[in-house]
């Protein structure tokens, strides 16, 4: 049996913006938080929303104290400041760190403690009720926060999350044109991202018929446009594609969940604040090449996805051959394929492998069990370069 949950209502394609205020008006708000970074206030991307609910009677208010790859220490600071006014609406705009941070004002508005006490590796409390409403509008094409019931917090070492259904949003509007302004390097690391959840679910001990026909599509839409997207930030298909892409692998990961990529990038995040898309792209292919041999008939499949026929090769050679296709296109989107390329200091894996090995709810869903010493194994390939 599996148990499939969407995000009530999502909005896609290209101008799509334009269903926020009709939303709003279904959820009878009047006071809105709006939670962007100062980044996209700066840009002018704010404009967008905010204008046309003014225009029509509504109250806002834009918080934008926060930070890429939000310390826990934000979170506190931003569900407090939630919990002291009396908003009836949060609307998420940004990447997966404000959209994370989002639904965790919106939900713990409504609840007493600290965000820590929430936390999934160290927490004591449970979430009670689903707090305020919230609209999520991604402006990466990488995380699909605003389809999942996740929000990630980076600790001292690691990261963490707090996730349940009360975090998922009551509307996600995926619009690619407010995706048109992201620089290439964001996009190749969101976009490499997005791949990786697509791939994690395909091969994940949780895959089922739904997620398999959604993972499948979004390599096909992210490996397809990727290298258009980071080198020609102007091509409108090509950024389309990598938003419905994008959303597309959150719905598959959020319901056959993500392994040992995830694993091993959450330490990188959190001790070397290395983005999230770029730690899982710099380990995805040795990661890969290291569980290569528990699923090569899925490997072959993901390689036709990304449109390299596998014609008559065995599953073997295939899945050798996929993982040289991930190595390839990391290194197309100008993603340093080592550790060494982010300046990571050897002396560092032994601590890394001890602190990926603690993600023991991430890595139960690998389809090859990872131990200690594979996850050492993996970190020391990625540190030499030898998928
Ligand atoms: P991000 O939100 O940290 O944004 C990265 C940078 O891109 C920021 O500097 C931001 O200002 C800029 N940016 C965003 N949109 C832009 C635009 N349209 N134009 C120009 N610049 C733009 O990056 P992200 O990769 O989307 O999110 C990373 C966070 O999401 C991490 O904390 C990660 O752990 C988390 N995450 C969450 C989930 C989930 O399901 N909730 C899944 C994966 C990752």
């Amino acid at each position: 049996m599996h148990k499939l949950t969407f995000t009530p209502a999502s909005y896609t394609g290209w101008g799509c913006l334009n269903q926020l205020l009709p939303e709003v008006e279904k959820l009878k708000a009047n006071n809105i938080l709006i939670i962007t970074d100062p980044f996209l206030k700066k840009l002018g991307l704010t404009d967008h929303l905010e204008k046309p609910l003014l225009e029509n009677g509504y109250s806002t208010t834009i918080y934008t104290d926060i930070a890429p790859e939000p310390p826990l220490a934000i979170g506190e600071k931003l569900v407090e400041f939630t919990r002291k006014h009396h908003f009836d609406l949060v609307i998420g705009l940004g990447g997966g760190s404000a959209l994370d941070l989002a639904k965790l004002a919106a939900v713990l508005a409504t609840h007493d403690g600290k965000v820590a006490d929430y936390l999934n590796l160290t927490g004591t409390k449970s979430l009670e009720n689903k707090g305020l409403p919230k609209i999520l509008i991604p402006t990466t094409s990488g995380t699909g926060s605003e389809v999942t019931n996740i929000s990630v917090l980076s600790l001292e070492t690691t990261k963490d999350v707090v996730t349940h259904d009360y975090l998922l949003a009551d509307v996600a509007i995926v619009d690619p044109a407010l995706t048109i302004s992201l620089p290439p390097k964001v996009t190749a690391a969101t976009g490499v991202d997005a791949l990786t959840h697509a791939i994690e679910a395909y091969v994940s001990v949780n895959a089922n018929e739904v997620t398999d026909a959604l993972a499948l599509q979004a390599i096909k839409l992210i490996s397809g446009s990727i290298r258009t997207a980071v080198h020609d930030g102007q091509n409108k298909q090509a950024r389309s594609d990598m938003s419905y892409g994008s959303y597309l692998a959150g719905l598959a990961f959020f319901n056959a969940g993500v392994a040992g990529v995830h694993a091993l990038a959450y330490p990188l995040g959190g001790q070397f604040h290395i983005a999230h898309g770029d730690s899982n792209a710099v380990l995805l292919p040795y990661v890969m090449g290291y569980i290569r041999q528990s699923c090569e008939k899925r490997m072959k499949d993901i390689l036709d996805a990304m449109g390299i026929s596998s014609g008559y090769l065995s599953q073997e050679d295939a899945s050798y051959k996929c993982v040289d296709a991930l190595k390839q296109l990391v290194q197309d989107v100008n993603i340093p394929s080592t550790l060494q390329g982010f300046n990571i200091p050897e002396i560092a894996l032994e601590q890394l492998a001890d602190d990926a090995t603690k993600q023991t709810r991430i890595l139960a869903r690998s389809p090859m069990p990872l131990k200690r010493e594979d996850i050492y194994t993996i970190y020391r390939a990625a540190f030499d370069g030898e998928v």
